[in-house]
């Protein structure tokens, strides 16, 4: 370490500790408010009380020590939890705003109790998001008791849910929800032809749960609404049949990181031969090159049960960090089309998009944000500088004694799953629990397979319902159990030694606990840390080991010359490489990879970030239209909004269209995310004239019709979309391995 960075780590530190500081002298002043000689009407009659001088103007800091007392106090009564020094700890951190950094199993549910409380005092609502639909219902009814004894109305939101129940659960002190159908609901609010058809009231405080997850991996996300519209076609088949006789490495290439795919020279005379279309380079022709693009990249980098599947004759997505199928998810529309086209299915109707935002942007409509998760700080810089969040860690309530063992290295695939199994084997014959984290779907069935093949039976994590994985991974404690899990599957769940049962639980840590497996090196130490953090929670022994070969993807795309000396490469063998140089070779690794998609999303941002604001220019002025009580009639309100919502909609389709082939833009010398920019502004400032001239149009046809307050928009050729629904564009998977968008 360098005398720079030591010493930006001795001020982290010193900082730390202030802040540290900080919170426990918050926590001894609670600890002196005594409250348990009050029963519990007068501990209720005290919560309304605050409530009432929050209502009368008492800063939520000035009443924190006391807030958090009662939170405390009920919490203890009603569910027999007194929080722990820490969860005060981290609840202070919360309501500051901050990303709290709390291991796995310390009790975030309950931590987020308190600022949940405190903030849901100002009567606007608090939303905590939760990682998935069953969390939400899960957390909303455990800590439910705690909200209702305290005074206050709790609800939860989850997929299928009416219109009136949403409005409900919104309507709530608190609302737990995933951020996905929060933002699902306000992409739904942004159509709305009438007020009482709205659900969210103005964003408050959200509490994100399972922080880096939104915050970092899906950030980029975007939430889609479309509307029905007849399908276009396309040239979707003849594209695929070409990209099949297009040759990988003649004809096309990939980039270095096998992100983009580009057609050499000879590639776009053979397809201009074959397309009979001319200079494939011409402008004219963009839409031919774009989907020819997206033709060899669903061809060559989109894999069959890896990336996506085929279940029931539709095409589903995998994700990426889970490995399990991502409900409700498109690639974007040319890819889409073109893996559509490969597969030899005809291809849906994707709708019209009427509405889009991604997570990341939805996040930032909260006047305030505050997180948690158990890995935060290897992603601290990716906080501050994208949400201005500062990483707190919080100390664990019991001293953390897991082990981490260096990784084992391998030259080749075979020698790694042979040392893997005989691993595990060995272990499971003397009964420790253990726990695998696989890459992907494939890797999992066939990991269980060889260890069938060894006499170990295991249970696989794909399950398609949060709930049963749930049950799963809350089993993977219990003595003997085998479980062999994507990615980061049952996140959100805890792991207790024994599954719950003390006597078990005894034996299990005389046996070392709970034994995590990595097979392989994530992109970000974020997620093996994440993973690590399976075992050991509580003060629990436990232990962790990943192995990893240099066959691996990562190393692979990485590039093994520079991550290896000349004299290990092409060497095959059984036994592991002598560790200690290749595990700081392989943090090398993870640190350049992690700080190259952090740059990725900060120039992605920039294509996002500017239709946001036009987004955010346009709901504006729609809002105005649709709450505007003395607007000249109801009949030019609708068709207002009718045609301003139908403007937006050809809006997004030009932005996208102009996205889909921007990146050719740099083989003609421009900068790309220039000419998007000068491409999209132009385009929007001829918005409000088309909508002035459109309404104006559309009145003066309706004539004295607009005058009577009954106008049948369907028979006017009116009417909005016969039917709405949601979906996320699978844009994070885009890019860490397939930027089409050569950005
Ligand atoms: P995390 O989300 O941080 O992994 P959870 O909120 O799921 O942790 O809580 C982990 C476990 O700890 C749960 O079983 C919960 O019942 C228990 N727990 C949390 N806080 C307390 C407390 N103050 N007292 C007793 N048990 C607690």
């Amino acid at each position: 370490m360098n005398f720079a960075s030591k010493l930006v780590q001795k001020v982290k530190a010193r900082f730390v500790q202030h802040k540290l500081k900080y919170y426990m002298d918050k926590l001894t002043e609670i600890g002196l408010v005594d409250l348990k000689a009050w029963d519990d009407n007068r501990l209720k009659a005290e919560s309304l009380k605050l409530k009432e001088r929050v209502r009368g103007g008492v800063s939520l800091d000035d009443i924190l020590v006391e807030a958090y007392a009662i939170a405390g106090e009920a919490a203890s009564r009603v569910l027999g939890m007194r929080p722990f020094d820490v969860q005060y700890m981290a609840g202070t951190a919360l309501h500051e705003g901050n990303l709290v950094e709390m291991q796995t199993g310390e009790g975030k549910t309950l931590a987020a109790v308190m600022p949940a409380y405190l903030n849901a005092l100002q009567g606007k609502g608090v939303h905590v998001l939760t990682f998935n639909d069953y969390l939400a219902g899960r957390d909303a009814e455990w800590m439910g008791p705690v909200y209702r004894f305290l005074g206050l109305r709790v609800g939860f939101v989850k997929d299928g849910m009416s219109t009136a129940e949403r409005q409900e659960a919104y309507s709530a002190d608190i609302t737990y929800v995933t951020a996905k159908e929060a933002g699902f609901d306000y992409l739904r609010d942004t159509i709305a032809m009438k007020e009482s058809d709205i659900v969210h009231r103005p964003f408050h405080y959200a509490i994100v749960d399972e922080a880096d997850s939104l915050l970092i991996d899906e950030a980029r996300v975007p939430l889609v609404i479309a509307g029905e519209v007849a399908s276009t076609g396309g040239d979707g088949s003849r594209m695929a049949n070409l990209a099949r006789e297009l040759k990988l490495g003649e004809d096309y290439d990939f980039d270095e990181n096998k992100r983009n795919v580009f057609l050499t020279e000879a590639g776009a005379e053979k397809a201009e031969q074959i397309l009979r279309s001319g200079n494939l380079y011409e402008s004219h022709n963009s839409h031919l090159l774009t989907s020819l693009n997206c033709a060899l990249h669903a061809e060559s980098l989109l894999k069959r049960d890896v990336d996506y599947m085929i279940r029931d004759g539709k095409l589903e997505l995998i994700d990426l960090y889970t490995g399990r199928v991502a409900e409700n998810r498109h690639w974007p529309d040319g890819l889409q089309a073109a893996v559509e086209a490969k597969e030899g299915m005809t291809s849906k109707s994707s709708g019209k998009i009427l509405g889009t935002i991604t997570l990341q942007h939805l996040l930032s409509l909260y006047p305030k944000v505050s997180g948690m998760t158990a890995t935060a700080q290897d992603s601290a810089e990716e906080f501050e500088e994208t949400y201005g969040l500062s990483v707190v860690e919080i100390p664990p309530n019991r001293p953390r004694i897991r082990i981490d063992h260096d990784s084992r290295i391998f030259t080749h695939k075979e020698a790694k799953l042979k040392a893997l199994v005989q691993e595990i084997a060995q272990v499971h014959a003397t009964n420790r629990p253990i726990l695998i984290g696989t890459s992907s779907v494939e890797e999992s069935d066939l990991l269980a397979v060889e260890l069938r093949k060894a006499g170990v039976t295991c249970h696989v994590l794909n399950a398609k319902n949060d709930e049963k994985e749930a049950e799963v991974i809350a089993k993977a404690g219990e003595l003997g159990a085998v479980t062999v899990s994507t990615n980061m599957a049952g996140r959100g769940v805890d792991i207790r030694l024994g599954g719950g049962d003390p006597v078990q639980a005894d034996q299990v840590a005389k046996l070392g606990g709970l034994y995590v497996i990595g097979t392989h090196m994530n992109e970000s130490a974020r997620i093996d840390n994440q993973l690590r953090g399976r075992a050991g929670r509580q003060g629990d022994p436990g232990s962790s080991r990943f192995y990893v070969c240099l066959e691996d993807e990562l190393i692979n795309r990485f590039g093994i010359e520079k991550a290896l000396p000349s004299a290990h490469r092409n060497l095959k063998q059984d036994e592991p490489l002598e560790a200690s140089v290749f595990n700081k070779k392989m943090e090398h690794i993870q640190r350049v990879v992690m700080g190259q998609n952090f740059e990725m999303r900060k120039t992605l941002n920039k294509y996002s970030d500017m239709v946001e604001e036009q987004r955010r220019i346009q709901q504006e002025k729609r809002e105005e239209v649709l709450t505007n009580k003395d607007s000249l009639s109801s009949t030019e309100r609708y068709v207002r909004l009718y045609h301003m919502d139908r403007t937006w909609s050809d809006h997004l389709a030009y932005v996208s269209y102009i996205r889909e082939g921007i990146h050719l833009e740099s083989l003609a010398n421009r900068n790309p995310v220039d000419e998007f920019h000068n491409r999209i502004i132009h385009a929007f400032e001829q918005l409000p004239e088309k909508i002035e001239s459109e309404t104006a149009k559309t009145l003066k046809k309706l004539g004295t019709n607009g005058s009577k307050e009954q106008v049948d928009w369907e028979k006017e050729g009116l009417k909005g979309p016969s039917r709405t629904w949601t979906y996320l564009i699978q844009d994070q998977f885009m890019e860490k391995k397939t930027n089409i968008f050569g950005i």
